[in-house]
């Protein structure tokens, strides 16, 4: 499981110099004139600079979103803001490639992992092309007196505000973006400090797409300013937030001004539940990379595996095991599987969550290290396995956002249940099990917006998925997800 060293994958033009917002179609450094260094997770090493975005900018950039929306972009039809869709699709995907890279170099993620998005890509993206005609009117009956005529519509609620975390950007925006698009909205984004370049060269690609200026719009900056400032702004009708519940909680009292829409997607703790009669060929590598996956840094990701105690010994020595097989590295290695944290502070958090387990009296079965040293350049973390912990550690409370999996001991299916809702939050969840009955049960008996049976963590925008409990509401993908996106309004009609 060695750190890798950088292979020469060439560096994108745009990762250079001084990247600027966008705001009502044109490209501006932020009026206070600051900046942000962008760190090579990987090398600990600058790339480039954003710029460091305020209140001032996010203000333009909601006024130019208020103005696109009240302007030609309220004519667009359907069908032409489908074919914009549909042609974002393909300039995207064209360039692929290079996002790939850009996001690889900007927050760790592996070439394997980033390039592997362009299908989900697709997807995305034609799923919300296909809802262009979900901002809709119809008739409806109705039982008044008289000769009235009653409309039905569906309204595009007007200026989305964007904030997303920086542990995928080249998902997170589409989030965003697809929605305010398929509606007729207009949208700003405040990308993560740690992480926003994919999302400006998106941008850069939906305005040659022929986004009309102002409908789209990127504010770079911190979350304090920038990102409350966008929570707080009274012209803002709808947010849309992925990130934690600390920041959840701050956006929600920040939106009260005038009570704007949101809709919030948090972290987990999710339980992944493994039975005896599991295969466990599948359920140990399946277990482990639902954790592991993009180092742990995934909202979904299963980090409690609840293990029936039959098999916990085997279990965890099999996924102890398979750790070592797990390439970590910089991932512009084509053959690296897991790349380094976003951050110094994100190292620092997940070295201290280990320090926890250990001192809590988990054993500590694999890993628990970061790679080559304290003195390493990067922010690398071996992929870790805490065994025989129980659910009130704070290993097994707490989001770690890291490669550490707790695994935890069960009896019987009721014990299994009442572990794994014994957590504040409610946003996924997993069993393995060879029993359709086991399945079942416990698919409906976990408190959480996602289960997956003997598979983890894939996802189809048109199915898509949410949290409950303190993971937050609002579901991502689907119908429902448009939905948020329109208001409902009746109009009645006397026609004599
Ligand atoms: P975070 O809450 O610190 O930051 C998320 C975003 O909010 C960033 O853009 C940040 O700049 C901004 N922000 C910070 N303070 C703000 C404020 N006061 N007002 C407005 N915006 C502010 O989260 P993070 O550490 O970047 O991301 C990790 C968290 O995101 C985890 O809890 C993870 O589970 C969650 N997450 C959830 C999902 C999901 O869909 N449920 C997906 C990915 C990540």
């Amino acid at each position: 499981m060695p750190a890798r060293e950088s292979t020469s994958s060439a560096i994108p033009a745009f990762v250079s110099g001084s990247k600027k917002n966008l705001i009502g179609g044109k490209w501006v450094d932020a009026t206070s004139g600051q900046q942000i260094d962008v760190i090579n997770p990987a090398t600990g090493k600058p790339l480039c600079r954003i710029a460091q975005g305020d209140a001032t900018d996010v203000d333009l950039a909601v006024s130019a979103a208020r103005r696109a929306f009240e302007g030609g972009w309220s004519r667009w039809t359907p069908h032409q803001r489908r074919k914009l869709l549909l042609k974002i699709h393909d300039i995207v995907l064209d360039h692929f490639d290079e996002l790939a890279l850009i996001e690889t170099l900007d927050m760790g993620a592996p070439l394997s992992r980033t390039q592997g998005l362009k299908e989900w890509t697709s997807q995305v993206l034609q799923f919300f092309a296909s809802q262009c005609d979900a901002a809709a009117s119809s008739t409806a009956q109705n039982s008044l007196p008289g000769n009235v005529l009653t409309l039905k519509h569906l309204a595009p609620v007007g200026v989305v505000g964007g904030i997303i975390p920086w542990n995928g950007p080249l998902i997170g925006l589409w989030w965003i973006f697809g929605p305010a698009l398929a509606t007729g909205c207009t949208a700003v984004l405040k990308p993560a400090e740690d992480a926003s370049l994919s999302v400006l060269r998106i941008a850069e690609l939906m305005t040659e797409a022929g986004v009309p200026d102002g409908v789209i719009n990127v504010v770079t900056g911190y979350g304090a300013d920038a990102g409350q400032a966008l929570a707080e702004h009274k012209d803002v009708d709808r947010i849309a937030f992925t990130g934690s519940i600390g920041t959840a909680q701050t956006i929600v009292r920040a939106s009260v001004g005038n009570l704007k829409r949101l809709q919030l997607e948090l972290g987990g703790k999710s339980p992944d539940l493994v039975f005896a009669d599991a295969d466990l060929d599948k359920a140990v590598p399946g277990a482990a990379m639902g954790v592991y996956t993009n180092s742990g840094q995934v909202c979904v990701a299963g980090t409690r595996i609840l293990v029936q105690r039959s098999i916990h010994d085997e279990f965890v020595e099999r996924m102890t095991e398979f750790t070592k097989t797990i390439r970590v590295g910089d991932g512009l290695d084509p053959n690296t599987q897991l790349g380094p944290l976003i951050s110094q502070r994100q190292l620092e958090r997940v070295m201290h969550y280990i320090d926890v387990g250990g001192g809590e009296g988990a054993r500590l079965a694999g890993g628990g290290n970061r790679l080559g040293g304290d003195l390493a350049p990067g922010f690398f973390v071996e992929p870790t396995v805490f065994s025989g912990a129980s659910n009130d550690m704070t290993i097994a409370r707490e989001e770690i956002f890291g490669p550490v999996a707790t695994v935890i001991p069960f009896d019987d299916m009721d014990d299994a249940l009442q572990v794994a809702n014994d957590t504040p939050f409610g946003l996924a969840g997993g069993v393995w099990t060879g029993s359709l009955s086991t399945a079942h049960k416990v698919s409906q008996a976990i408190k959480a917006g996602t289960v997956w049976v003997n598979c983890y963590g894939v996802l189809d925008p048109a199915v898509g998925f949410g949290g409950t409990k303190m993971s937050g509401y609002g579901w991502k993908g689907a119908r429902e997800h448009v939905e948020g996106y329109l208001y409902p309004k009746a109009v009645y009609i006397n026609l004599d």
